[in-house]
């Protein structure tokens, strides 16, 4: 049981990110990672989708 409130607390977010101009995607998780770099355009990707699962 503690192992589960542990989990919770830490818990990753995962998030869809693309590439305002190629299109191209990744999935990051939030907050340990920070939103990446297109690396063919240089530009910064932006959040596409927040993939919460269970989400109410
Ligand atoms: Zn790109």
């Amino acid at each position: 049981m503690d192992t589960k409130i542990l989990k919770d607390r830490y818990k990753r977010e995962p998030v869809e990110v693309i590439c305002p101009i190629c299109k191209q995607t990744k999935i990051i998780y939030l907050p340990e990672e920070e939103i990446p770099q297109c690396p063919v355009c240089k530009v910064k990707m932006v959040i596409r989708e927040v993939l919460v699962e269970g989400k109410y």
